[in-house]
């Protein structure tokens, strides 16, 4: 079932052209859409409660996406209470991409930043993507249990088989936006994933800067780093607003909502070019130190 509101009542579409960058063999067009502001404000806001209550929330946003069925699923993972969430839209072929954030929060704060932010974007994101065809199948999946160490997601990779984890072609992690702009972990991000996210915040003229946040510590990523799957981390941490982390200041007040919704807009966009271009079937390469396109972004 879809939701009973007109899609055309909250969805936008944009026609973007790419921008030639660096050298590109050809520049296109791109067309993705993206829900307004308003819907998805009102599904950051519904981050309120403990865990298995935004468990029940993120389902419900799913839902309201248009992902129900069979295509929704909870995988119930080992030693935690609430399950990894996960929503299924296919491709025309069985090549994946993996749209990770988690739900879980530390109680110190409100959590709304460190994940909701994250989680409560994926169903905005499958819904703008399930209405054109599609090369990949996407697979947005909120873990469960990141902050007891990364522990949904390391159960959820676990659990493929040799022949599964070969089919993931890349894995996009987002924790902790809304903070502010959007940043990437670039010596902890596959080249050639960042290089695309470049050409696409260049096309936007959406905001990206570098902020590699070791010192903090990891997500979700880690666990298919593991498994050699390319990976990047977009976050919206600064120096400035590290001590937001795990504290009682990660409430709504926090929040910048139109630096959130142009992290919407770049990854919605991001999305629809990986789709398009198709991503390399190579090994990852994330030495920080190799010449790279993560060179080419501002550090913060
Ligand atoms: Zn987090």
């Amino acid at each position: 079932m879809k939701s009973p509101r007109s899609q055309s009542m909250f969805a936008s579409t944009l026609i973007i052209a790419l921008a030639m960058w660096p050298a590109m063999a050809a520049a296109g067009e791109l067309h993705f859409s993206v829900v307004d502001r308003e819907v998805l404000e009102a599904r950051l806001k519904s981050y309120k409660g403990n865990d298995s209550r935004r468990e029940a929330t993120l389902k419900g946003l799913f839902e309201e996406a248009g992902c129900t069925g069979e295509k929704l699923t909870e995988q119930p993972v080992k030693g935690l209470k609430q399950p990894n969430i996960i929503c299924e839209l296919p491709g025309n072929t069985d090549s994946v991409i993996v749209v990770g954030a988690h739900y879980d929060h530390v109680d110190r704060g409100d959590g709304v930043i460190d994940n909701w932010s994250g989680a409560s974007m994926l169903p905005s994101l499958y819904q703008m993507l399930k209405n054109q065809p599609r090369q990949y199948t996407f697979l947005f999946i909120s873990f469960a249990g990141e902050e007891k160490g990364l522990v949904g997601s390391k159960f959820y990779v676990k659990g493929l088989a040799p022949e599964q984890v070969k089919k993931i072609r890349a894995m996009i992690c987002m924790d902790t936006l809304a903070l502010g702009p959007t940043e990437v972990w670039v010596s902890h991000s596959d080249q050639a994933l960042i290089h695309q996210l470049l050409r696409i915040a260049l096309s936007l003229k959406a905001p990206l800067t570098r902020m590699d946040v070791e010192k903090v510590g990891e997500s979700d990523e880690e666990s298919f780093i593991q498994q050699k799957v390319p990976t990047i981390t977009l976050h919206s941490l600064t120096e400035k607003t590290l001590s937001v982390l795990h504290s009682p200041q990660d409430n709504y007040s926090a929040v910048h909502f139109d630096d959130y919704y142009e992290s919407y807009r770049l990854v919605s966009a991001y999305l629809a070019l990986l789709d398009q271009e198709g991503l390399p079937a190579t090994a990852p390469t994330s030495n920080p130190s190799a010449p790279g396109a993560g060179n080419a972004l501002q550090q913060h």
